[in-house]
């Protein structure tokens, strides 16, 4: 791959800060955008802006069948069976949002459990806790090993009768480790649990098949594949989706509303009330297509080198502590130094344009678990390159120094 055209695509990374060439390694929290997604958003400002669905005019027709190709995208991209699978949402926290309120409002009865991780984001553990709290459900944590690895022998048993939901994130944003989630599916099916995947980290970096997982439902957010913020999709297998109550009340969602009683819409539209993030979903698409173009393989070789050599460069340095050395992980390097604060470092490596990120990355029960109040998170994209490791190992040395 020529990862100095990959770099030309996106024109961010040419912006100086403080009067350094950025070097942005904070794609765990959002990635950056190539122009063909920025151009997108433009072009639908300046072309096509209208409301979709309603109108009948070209404006409206326009504007509907770019924002609904996009469903299309998506549903190629995670290889659902239907179109109709593929839900707009805000980003992955909405999505689980919506199964928590409406599958799980439902189905959750007193006794019930669901099991989440040890190694969740605050998204995939605070819906579990307030749906679980009103129907006096339990929720079961599957524990993290020291390698920042769930362990599975206790995930067995946790599994029971009772568990009618496990909800475990794909890729952790905290540590990297990819999670075997084929075989946390296939165990919790096994009990007739159905299973919900955190894709916000995975779906850029892993190749994601929603049948040959058998998930039940997939969460991913734009933001985190080149793609605007304020976009992201819900998959829910159909015959479950169809089977769920409503979430958000308004327009889009219905077929007939009198005051006496109002009929839902079908899928995917009973899901999506009001006006959507119509130029972000527009915009999403040329995100989806950027990837396909790149080839899933090429990023995750580059990305796989990019985490290999900064772990190196990292581990080298004195007092370093990684945190999550999990045997199989994509494009994040969280660790800690002996004797300094993760937001010193991050503070002094921002002064020479680098950016990570540094605190908890909204996964504290994570932190507890390791006994640290939060890292230093370095994250990957495919358009960083080994020079900017060289930079980031180079700037932390000097921060080390300054700071101890
Ligand atoms: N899960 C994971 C693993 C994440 O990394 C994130 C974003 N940091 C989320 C969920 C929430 O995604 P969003 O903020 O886009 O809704």
């Amino acid at each position: 791959m020529d990862i100095e055209a990959i770099r030309n695509d996106f024109p961010i990374l040419n912006r100086l800060v403080k009067g350094h060439p950025l070097v942005y390694l904070d794609n765990a929290a959002t990635s950056q955008k190539p122009a063909a997604v920025i151009d997108a958003l433009v072009y639908y400002y300046t072309q096509l802006n209208a409301n979709v669905h309603r109108g009948i005019h070209t404006l409206a027709e326009e504007a509907t069948a770019a924002f609904e190709a996009t469903r299309d995208a998506l549903r190629q991209f995670i290889n659902a069976a239907h179109r109709e699978e593929i839900i707009y949402t805000k980003g992955t926290t909405e999505g689980i949002n919506l199964v928590a309120y409406t599958w799980g409002r439902k189905n959750l009865q007193e006794g019930d459990e669901v099991i989440i991780s040890g190694m969740e984001h605050h998204s995939n553990i605070v819906p579990w806790q307030i749906v679980c709290e009103e129907k006096k459900a339990v929720l079961k944590v599957i524990p993290v090993n020291e390698k920042g690895e769930l362990i599975l022998e206790v995930y067995d048993q946790l599994l029971s009768e009772r568990t009618k939901l496990v909800s475990v994130v794909h890729v952790s944003n905290a540590m990297g480790t990819i999670n075997p989630v084929k075989t946390i599916i296939d165990k919790a099916h096994a009990k007739g649990a159905l299973v919900l995947i955190d894709g916000a980290q995975s779906s850029m970096h892993l190749d994601i098949d929603v049948q040959e997982l058998d998930c039940d439902f997939f969460a991913l957010s734009a933001h985190k594949m080149f793609g605007p913020t304020g976009a992201g999709a819900l998959y829910g297998k159909k015959h479950i989706l169809e089977a769920m109550p409503v979430f958000n009340g308004g327009g889009e969602m219905i077929k007939e509303v009198t005051f006496e009683k109002t009929t839902y819409n079908e899928l995917p539209y009973k899901f999506e009330a009001g006006t959507p993030n119509i130029a972000d979903f527009v915009a999403f698409k040329p995100a989806i297509e950027y990837i396909n173009t790149l080839g899933k393989e090429n990023i995750r070789k580059h990305e796989d080198e990019l985490l290999s050599y900064a772990t190196r460069k990292v581990t080298e340095l004195e007092g370093v502590r990684i945190i999550g050395e999990a045997a199989e992980k994509a494009s994040v390097l969280s660790f800690v130094i002996d004797g300094v604060h993760p937001q010193d470092i991050g503070i002094l490596l921002d002064n020479k344009g680098i950016a990570v990120r540094t605190g908890h990355h909204c996964a504290e029960p994570l932190m507890n678990r390791f006994c640290i109040p939060g890292t230093i998170r370095a994250s990957f994209a495919v358009y960083n390159t080994l020079e900017e490791i060289d930079k980031l190992a180079d700037g932390l040395k000097k921060a080390i120094r300054l700071l101890r």
